[in-house]
């Protein structure tokens, strides 16, 4: 067993404290892992504040992981000690339904086990990466290319692979007009991804604040959706959009951009449910769509495509007694455009 320094929440309106956690003896294919980087997803702020559903407290979030492996179980193939690894927003599978086998984990039949706020196969509830030290099955540890510094590769292990996946899967590249909706964390890594990918890529963002930073990370034209004119200027443009917003937003309006065929894929979770107007839908044949992380095996490969393209997100470190006030600035649309914590701070 080892003792992990933590911070932990105890309730939905409660800061963020010292904690000390267990993890578990290592299991013959589990890695323990020196924690060194998490990224702070507004997943976390959504889940610590309880808006998704009961939560059992004391809540550890953190699942944008990055560090080092320290110990390896007595079966462990894939990692050594000393290796750079990554842990995403899932820890367990069953493995054996037809999605897991097709390497979409994060639609395991059974449920995949979250990083947090789950229970693993022993009956214990899950912790996440704020804190010092975690152990995971290395089926479930991605390795970290060495041209991608840990602090920057946090990131890529929940916004990376959760803009990666649908980008791909909807055939963004050359001849594609993609837009972003939202640029925050997901979003600015939309718009990079996108852009390398050979898509034209458009912003749309509440307001035109962040435009400078929007065409500095690869995007073609920016738009502010504050100013009503963007509807009418844009409406049937879009091959594919990509909604990153974490909070209920006309989604009719931004579903009239799409061209003949297109469709807008919902990445951000907001708790309310989004109304359609189907005459948004029906006029065009578009499509409404989710999507949801990304499996291990494509994890990986959005990782090697990061390293390959010199893709990084753009990230704030904070020191562990940081947390709160980084949420707070999340919610107020005020993060450049992750924050990171450094977990040495803990
Ligand atoms: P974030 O950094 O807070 O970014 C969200 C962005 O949405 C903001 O920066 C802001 O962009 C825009 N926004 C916020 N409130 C808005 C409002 N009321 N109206 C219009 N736009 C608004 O959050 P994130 O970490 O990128 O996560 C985004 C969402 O994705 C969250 O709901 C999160 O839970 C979800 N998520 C889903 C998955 C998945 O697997 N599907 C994975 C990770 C996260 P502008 O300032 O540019 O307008
Ligand atoms: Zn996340
Ligand atoms: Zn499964």
């Amino acid at each position: 067993m080892t003792t992990a320094k933590a911070r932990a929440v105890d309730g939905p309106d409660k800061p963020f404290r010292v904690a000390e956690i267990k993890r578990r003896d290592l299991d013959l294919h589990d890695i323990l892992i020196e924690i060194k980087y998490a990224g702070i997803c507004h997943s976390d702020i959504h889940t610590a504040h309880g808006e998704w559903g009961a939560v059992n407290y004391p809540l550890v979030p953190g699942h944008e992981i990055a560090g080092v492996v320290t110990d390896v179980g007595a079966e462990v193939t894939k990692y050594k000690v000393g290796d750079r690894v990554g842990v995403g927003c899932m820890v367990d599978s069953c493995g054996k339904c037809d999605n897991c086998i097709k390497g979409e984990e994060q639609y395991c039949l059974k449920g995949n086990v979250p990083t947090y706020a789950g229970v693993d196969k022993y009956g214990e509830p899950t912790q996440g990466g704020y804190s010092t030290h975690i152990v995971v099955t290395e089926d479930f540890v991605v390795r970290i290319p060495d041209n991608i510094e840990l602090d920057v590769a946090a990131p890529l292990l929940c916004a990376g692979i959760t803009t990666y996946s649908p980008l791909n899967h909807w055939g963004a590249g050359p001849g594609k007009k993609v837009a972003v909706v939202g640029l925050g964390g997901l979003g600015h890594m939309a718009v990079k991804i996108a852009h390398a990918m050979g898509a034209e890529v458009t912003v749309l963002s509440q307001t035109l604040n962040k435009k400078e930073d929007g065409l500095q990370f690869g995007a073609d034209n920016y738009y502010a959706t504050s100013d009503s004119e963007t509807f009418n200027k844009l409406a049937g443009t879009f091959d594919l959009i990509i909604n990153t917003v974490s909070a209920k937003i006309d989604i009719s309006a931004y579903l009239s951009l799409l061209t003949l065929d297109g469709t807008l894929v919902n990445v951000g979770a907001p708790a309310e449910p989004l109304a359609v107007n189907v005459f948004s839908l029906i006029g065009h044949r578009r499509s409404f769509a989710g999507s949801m992380i990304g499996g291990i095996r494509e994890t990986q490969e959005m990782l090697e495509f990061c390293a390959k393209h010199n893709i990084a997100p753009n990230i704030e470190i904070i020191s562990a007694d940081q947390i709160d006030e980084a949420y707070e600035r999340v919610l107020a649309s005020d993060v450049k455009y992750r924050f990171v914590i450094d977990i040495s701070t803990m």
